[in-house]
């Protein structure tokens, strides 16, 4: 089972990512608990190039390209193996987050980032996607505020972020099966029920 987390700075993935991976742990389930982008010794250094370089140093393409280069590392080394044996895997941001800030944010095309990422991944796709959608303020309030507040790229306008918020739900409306769209400002505790409910695997 594959469950990726999606949505803007400050949406409360990386806090669901860890209740939701206690949940599936407490119910027997190996969990593999990773992000992008990282999840490999390759991809965590392409997450250190894009965060120290930002966006104004690395041009949209290579940046997209740099994204891919970490997923594809990703889902070869760390998440097909882990699927093979049996693993849960939960996966904070995966295609969708190129789509949105690669694609719609700056301004690539959603269609271009998803045909590139698909050719990386080999068409590895989630089998669920929730979707925290946060309000663009109520993200800049809480992201500059969290603990993850230095490891952002914080110099992005709001209208920046509510490109990404459109990107994010279009892409769950248009394959609803597969996402659990959530409103991010509900309480963790809350948050992390309604994921809880769309999971029956959490009770096997
Ligand atoms: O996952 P996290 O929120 O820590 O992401 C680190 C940074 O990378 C964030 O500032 C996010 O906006 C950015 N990012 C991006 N494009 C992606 C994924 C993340 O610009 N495809």
């Amino acid at each position: 089972l594959f469950i990726a987390l999606e949505g803007g700075d400050g949406a409360g993935k990386s806090t669901q990512a860890a209740l939701l991976c206690e949940a599936l742990e407490s119910a027997g389930h190996t969990v593999v608990r990773t992000r992008e982008p990282g999840g490999t010794p390759i991809g965590e250094k392409l997450r250190s190039l894009v965060l120290e370089h930002g966006h104004g140093e690395i041009d949209a393409r290579t940046e997209a390209l740099m994204f891919a280069a970490s997923r594809s590392a990703h889902v070869h080394q760390v998440i097909v193996p882990a699927l093979e044996r049996g693993d849960v895997v939960v996966c904070d941001r995966f295609i969708d987050s190129s789509v949105a800030y690669q694609g719609a944010g700056r301004g690539l095309g959603a269609q271009a980032v998803l045909d590139v990422n698909l050719w990386a991944t080999d068409g590895l796709r989630p089998d669920l996607t929730v979707l925290l959608d946060v309000d663009p303020a109520e993200g800049r309030n809480r992201r500059t505020t969290g603990a993850a507040a230095e490891d952002r790229l914080e110099s992005e306008p709001d209208v920046f972020h509510a490109s990404i918020r459109a990107a994010f739900l279009d892409l769950a409306r248009a394959d609803p099966a597969r996402y659990l769209v959530l409103a991010a400002s509900g309480t963790p505790e809350d948050l992390h029920h309604s994921i809880l409910d769309a999971l029956p695997v959490v009770s096997a």
